[in-house]
């Protein structure tokens, strides 16, 4: 039925979350809805029927499955429901590691300035809290309250370190940097230029898990993560 190497036909959900690049080698891989959004799935092109190229099979030597699905269709040109938002999520994940990655610079060239900066500078800083769909505005000092929220996320992001994409090294610093953080807290010693350092160091490394994720799912958990913090740094550092 197929010669000695063919195109598998790719498995995609409307939003562009590739199923299985293998939907003919291996059907057990296809799916009705998307797993990671429930968006109906596809396998042929809406405009002319084309089955979606997915990965090759060489018999008797393997497949590959890194193909990312494509943009347009191979047969007919038309653009796939999935191209624009692909796109968008692609330039979201960028901007973000991008500003990361300026944001590192910065520190580099501040040198340590914000290591030293007295606790009064960041004390009486506003914080948002609140339930939700009705947050308020109050005021906080950084060592009770904001030190009490940076806990829990510490310990929730603790908590996720396997579900953010992190290469083995980074999560390693990671781990070490959140650790230390949440050793620091408990003690009542956490001096603020030392958690921002931290925080920094976590955000760096969440972000470029996020740019090079395998799976949106992982872009998604490493970015809430990555709003948690910033939103942290920006209330009680002024960004
Ligand atoms: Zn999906
Ligand atoms: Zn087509």
């Amino acid at each position: 039925m197929h010669s000695e190497s063919w195109t598998d036909t790719m498995q995609v959900c409307e939003n562009g979350h590739k199923i299985t690049d293998h939907a003919v080698l291996w059907p057990q891989g296809r799916r009705n809805r998307c797993p990671d959004c429930g968006a109906v799935t596809l396998m042929k092109c809406p405009s002319c029927q084309a089955d979606i190229h997915g990965g090759e099979v060489v018999m008797g030597v393997g497949y590959n499955s890194d193909t990312l699905p494509p943009a347009h269709c191979h047969q007919c040109g038309e653009a796939y429901p999935w191209k624009e938002k692909v796109a968008i999520r692609d330039a979201e994940a960028k901007k973000r590691a991008e500003e990361m990655a300026k944001e590192k610079e910065l520190q580099k060239t501040g040198g340590n300035s914000y290591n030293i900066g007295p606790i009064g500078t960041i004390a009486n800083s506003p914080l948002m809290m609140g339930s939700p769909g009705a947050s308020q505005t109050v005021t906080v000092t950084f060592t009770t309250d904001s030190a009490d929220d940076l806990k829990v996320l510490i310990k929730s992001l603790l908590d996720s370190l396997d579900e953010l994409g992190l290469s083995a090294p980074d999560k390693e610093t990671v781990k070490d940097d959140a650790e230390y953080l949440k050793k620091k807290l408990d003690g009542g010693k956490a001096e603020p230029g030392l958690v921002r350092e931290c925080l920094n160091g976590i955000k760096k490394k969440l972000a470029d898990a996020a740019a090079t994720a395998a799976s949106s799912q992982i872009v998604t958990k490493a970015g809430h993560y990555l709003g948690l913090i910033g939103d942290f740094i920006a209330a009680n550092f002024g960004g």
